[in-house]
């Protein structure tokens, strides 16, 4: 059995991992953790419950933290975990190369750090073809679209698409086009272009009835390219919660990015 610590229970990933855990044979949810109350009647009463990470390792000696809380939280919470030994699965975005640089610095030896920008199995085949066609196609804009409470924008998942296509595109020697940016925005209209990610321009919409959905669009020469990918529910994540659940065992050091720790 893998002992799993919930931080964010009581948030929207949270309450929808507590269930995947819970049907999960191999994975016990041993605690979980938030400042805000778990919501009546939503089965948490079954599982304990903590405010802090350090009060939760103490009290139920988890395998793993899975950390679904807030940017302003993330980093605490999995420094806690690290120094206990914990691994820990992180789905909680807005963390920058430079935190996970100076995370990857604490990592003990034999423990794992898992951070995945997005834990769907389509998003992730999405970043690859992006990363794929952007050999070819090496002009391209991104526009991701969630709900309208998401704390960050843009998304973690259109960073990390930014930053595949970025290295594609250096790889293969593709050089765009280009494309008006900044300079061609109107008077009152500034930030209609969008901002940079890695030198590619993401647009960020947020609206209620969204989930999560990125569509990454390619143009040439008389033709385009999109790709899109829709989480029309957050059940779209568990399969890749749980799969990291399992494998950061039988790993360690930093490690970004679900497609390097499953076969895909
Ligand atoms: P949410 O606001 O519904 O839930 C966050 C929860 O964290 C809240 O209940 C809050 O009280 C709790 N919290 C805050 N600080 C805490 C702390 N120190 N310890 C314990 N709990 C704490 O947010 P959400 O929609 O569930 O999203 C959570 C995070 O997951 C966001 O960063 C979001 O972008 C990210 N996310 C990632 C993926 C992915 O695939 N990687 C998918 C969806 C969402």
């Amino acid at each position: 059995m893998i002992r799993v610590a919930l931080a964010g229970a009581a948030g929207r990933m949270g309450s929808t991992c507590r269930e995947a855990i819970a049907g999960a044979v191999d994975l016990e949810l041993v605690a979980g953790i938030d400042r805000a109350p778990v919501a009546e009647g939503s089965g948490a009463a079954e599982v304990p419950f903590f405010s802090s990470v350090s009060e939760a390792i103490a009290a139920t000696h988890p395998d793993v933290l899975v950390d679904f809380t807030v940017p302003a939280s993330v980093e605490g919470n999995i420094r806690t975990a690290l120094a206990a030994g914990t691994d820990c699965v992180v789905g909680t975005t807005g963390l920058s190369a430079a935190t996970l640089a100076a995370l990857e610095a604490e990592i003990p030896q034999g423990t794992c750090l898992f951070v995945a920008p997005n834990f769907a199995i389509g998003a992730v085949l999405l970043m690859q073809l992006a990363a794929r066609a952007a050999r070819w196609m090496p002009d391209v804009e991104i526009i991701e679209l969630h709900h309208n409470l998401k704390k960050d924008a843009p998304s973690g998942t259109a960073i990390r698409t930014a930053e595949l296509i970025a290295e594609a595109r250096a790889d293969a020697g593709a050089t765009p086009l280009g494309a008006p940016g900044k300079e061609s925005e109107a008077p009152g209209y500034e930030g209609a272009r969008g901002a940079q990610a890695e030198g590619i321009t993401v647009h960020s919409v947020r609206l209620p009835g969204l989930v999560a959905h990125e569509e990454v669009i390619f143009g040439g020469p008389g033709q385009t390219l999109t790709l899109r990918h829709d989480s029309l529910d957050r059940v779209s994540f568990m399969p890749g919660v749980l799969a990291a659940c399992r494998a950061v065992s039988e790993r360690s050091g930093l490690i970004v990015g679900l497609e390097n720790l499953i076969d895909l």
